[in-house]
């Protein structure tokens, strides 16, 4: 079924701009093709716009702040002259529009759930907005979804039929992609990996619950824990994860506790995923996996220790490839694969 709220797709027939013919990094023929997709990956902060081609490239981009108090509207008012002029840079005309997003959202009726860092957004459906701003088929996804497909279509998890793709940053959120398809609960529901309980009696969470994967093992996590250890002297109590990295690869002892804490509880976590679904394989992004050489040798060994019932040394843990557009990228992967792909 697509997406409620999708218009009726006008291929080839162009959104509200005219279209352009000067372009300047990409030939007449192949800017006017279809394939052509705008993109949205919608976070709490900031709003990344693109256009992306059929290859999975992206041919133009912006950023714009969310500015979740000024509201839904005034934000999709924002992202539409963005991505029109966006789609004027890069000098072509869209066939369509994918979302990520910030979840929980429903990705079939489009309609945003209760953000936590979009307070104020609830109920609000980026799909039907800009499906009738432009005059094009939209889709959306929860944006863990939209990066997983993104990887499977054109990076580190290419080809791969059983995949789960994890994305460890400011929280910790997951997609699993079973034979091309986003794998969805009831009711369409995206399953919350990162809030999987890796300590009864750990930290209290965003979600609720305690000791949840991601309040144990996204970045600020890092930076709340180190607070908890080191002496009132010590230089650096503002530091982010990024930084504690670094200081630990420079010899500090609190530092190095940090990362390896950090390293035990990642592996925990993506043990259990071993255990849970032995999938093809699982790739790591985000911010936090830019150190990702202090963390891997302990993550296998946690694997090793834990996943003893199944063939965890079939089970292929990679890096993301696709970098810092992979919202972008993962987002028109989001389009093709409701709207090029049998459906859901
Ligand atoms: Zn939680």
């Amino acid at each position: 079924m697509l997406a409620v709220g999708a218009g009726p797709a006008i291929l080839g027939g162009g959104g509200l701009r005219p279209e352009i013919t000067k372009g300047k990094r990409f030939p007449l023929s192949e800017r006017r093709c279809k394939g052509m997709i705008g993109a949205l990956d919608i976070g709490g902060t900031k709003i990344a716009v693109g256009v992306v081609d059929a290859n999975g490239r992206v041919l133009a981009k912006e950023e714009c702040p969310t500015d979740v108090p000024l509201g839904f509207d005034h934000a999709m008012q924002q992202v539409s002259e963005v991505l029109a002029r966006c789609a004027d840079q890069a000098g072509v005309k869209l066939q369509g529009i994918g979302i990520g997003c910030t979840g929980p959202v429903d990705p079939l009726t489009g309609t945003l759930g209760d953000v936590n860092t979009l307070p104020g957004w609830k109920g609000g459906n980026p799909v039907r907005k800009l499906s009738a701003e432009f005059r094009l088929p939209v889709a959306m996804e929860n944006d863990a979804d939209a990066a997983a497909l993104g990887e499977v279509a054109w990076g580190s998890g290419k080809g791969k039929a059983r995949l789960i793709c994890v994305t460890i940053g400011t929280g910790i959120g997951a997609g699993v992609v079973l034979d091309g398809k986003v794998y969805r609960g009831v009711a369409h529901s995206h399953p919350e990996i990162g809030h999987h309980i890796i300590e009864a009696s750990g930290p209290p969470c965003s979600c609720g619950a305690r000791g949840c994967w991601e309040a144990l093992a996204s970045g600020p996590s890092v930076v709340e824990w180190i607070k908890t250890i080191v002496p009132a002297a010590y230089p650096s109590q503002d530091q982010t994860a990024r930084e504690i990295c670094t200081r630990a690869q420079g010899g500090d002892e609190w530092a190095q506790r940090a990362v390896e804490r950090e390293a035990y509880y990642l592996g925990v976590g993506i043990a259990n995923i071993v255990t849970l679904f032995v999938p093809e394989a699982i790739v790591l992004g985000g911010s936090v996996m830019k150190s990702a050489s202090l963390f891997l040798d302990r993550i296998h060994q946690v694997i090793r220790q834990n996943c003893g019932l199944v063939p965890s040394e079939s089970v292929e843990i990679s890096l993301a490839s696709l970098g810092p557009d992979v919202g972008l990228i993962g987002a028109a992967q989001v389009w093709r694969n409701r709207f090029q792909s049998s459906g859901d």
